[in-house]
């Protein structure tokens, strides 16, 4: 029998005089381009967040950077319609995309990064865009099918904040298997606000990567230290409390001011202040993506017959730090052979100086660090002094301890 439901939808249907069964259903070329294109790229990671302001498009680029710094071949699409900023933080404002018959090709940044904004693209850089939410998603669909991404490891999207059109088009397009970061402050407002971004992501169906809290804290010009200005730690707290990972705390930065307004993003020419670790984490965990990390998963570890096991786990509060880095004190575990925790104590008075930490460690006798967040630096600090490092995930330290004994932690 003829399959009628094959007509539903066409415009044809019941005029065109075709047997259903011997009808080839008509093919939208946008969307057939655009299929095309996302099948050449293997991760697609959206960067959101609940309200403006909260410096996504400064992550969002940091984080494309990041990745092309690491030899990843990279895209980055701003599809913040109403504020595309994208093109002033890598310094390509006034920049033309190079126009095919079929398409368009991104900007280039560097040797690995592709970049596309509807700044790009707007005569007049303080054009204000009136533009509903059907012609929004219009646009999005066009920039992902006619922009030359060519074969890309990492699709970087920066959404406009919030739920409404656009992210919403950005996930329906990219497709059940493009990862979502959320970024948010430290006050009150913006995490009610993520808390909706993260019930957004969810009914979407999209993974969540995890949280950042941006603007955290502030860097003392003077003395290099992470000040609180308001309650720090809201977005690690609500992280918890949503099942979700929390990626890192990145403090208000003088340096990042600075970068945004010169056009340079940080991470190309800072790698080891607060900030551009914070970031630098980020980037670690979205190249383990590509590593297929889930994977490398450590065995139990070997007990000492005699004596114990020291397991450092970095704290702030009674939950696991975003990073070795950030913390507060490390709390210091010893496991005997029956895998037992026959005590604990803080470490304190750790020397704050950057990568010092883990020298530190290793003079205290610790043999395993349970953490997140390293920066390759802190990983070959670690390496250098005979420190094993298992990635932790966010969390109480009860819980990493245990998921370590077990062989259940990932090899950092
Ligand atoms: P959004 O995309 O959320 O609207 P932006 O990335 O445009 O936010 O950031 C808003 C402003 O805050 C920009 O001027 C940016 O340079 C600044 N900013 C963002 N994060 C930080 C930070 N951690 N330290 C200092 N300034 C920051």
């Amino acid at each position: 029998m003829a399959d009628d439901s094959k007509c539903s939808g066409c415009a044809s249907s019941g005029s065109c005089g075709q047997d259903p069964g011997a009808c080839t259903p008509p093919v939208d070329p946008v969307e057939a381009r655009m299929q095309g294109n996302l099948a050449k790229i293997r991760h697609k990671i959206v960067v959101l967040s609940g309200k403006g302001g909260v410096g996504k498009s400064t992550v969002a680029v940091n984080l494309a950077v990041g990745l092309a710094l690491a030899g990843k071949r990279v895209g980055l699409l701003d599809v913040d319609v109403h504020g595309p900023s994208v093109p002033r933080l890598l310094s390509l404002t006034g920049q033309d995309p190079h126009m095919e018959r079929d398409g368009m090709e991104p900007v280039s940044w560097g040797k690995n990064l592709g970049v596309m904004s509807l700044g790009f693209l707007l005569k007049d850089p303080d054009q204000a865009v009136i533009w509903r939410g059907p012609v929004k998603g219009g646009l999005i669909r066009q920039f992902l099918a006619d922009v030359y991404w060519g074969e890309l490891d990492y699709l970087v999207v920066d959404c406009p904040p919030g739920t409404g059109d656009e992210p919403m088009s950005v996930l329906q397009f990219l497709g059940p298997t493009a990862s979502t970061v959320i970024v948010t402050t430290p006050q009150a407002v913006a995490v009610d606000d993520v808390r909706r971004s993260v019930s957004f992501v969810r009914l979407m169906g999209n993974p969540l990567l995890g949280l950042i809290e941006n603007m955290s804290g502030f860097v003392c010009r003077h003395c290099g230290q992470v000040e609180d200005i308001f309650a720090a730690g809201g977005g690690e707290k609500l992280a918890t409390e949503m099942g979700a990972d929390f990626l890192g705390r990145i403090p208000l930065d003088p340096e990042l001011v600075r970068s945004a307004d010169e056009g340079y993003p940080l991470l190309k020419v800072d790698k080891e202040g607060h900030a551009a670790r914070a970031l630098l984490g980020v980037v670690d965990r979205l190249l383990a993506l590509d590593k297929g990390r889930p994977e490398a998963v450590a065995a139990p570890p070997e007990l000492p017959a005699e004596g114990v096991l020291r397991i450092a786990l970095p704290l702030n509060g009674t939950m696991l730090s975003e990073s070795p880095a950030t913390c507060k004190r490390f709390l210091l575990v010893e496991v005997d052979k029956t895998a037992q925790a026959v005590g604990t104590k803080p470490l304190e008075d750790f020397p704050a100086e950057p990568g010092q930490w883990a020298a530190w460690l290793a003079d205290q006798d610790v043999n395993v660090l349970l953490a997140r967040g390293l920066a390759e630096a802190d990983r070959a600090a670690c390496a250098g002094r005979g420190l094993t490092v298992l990635q932790a995930p966010a969390g109480s330290p009860d819980a990493a301890l245990d998921a370590y004994l077990k062989g259940a932690l990932a090899v950092s």
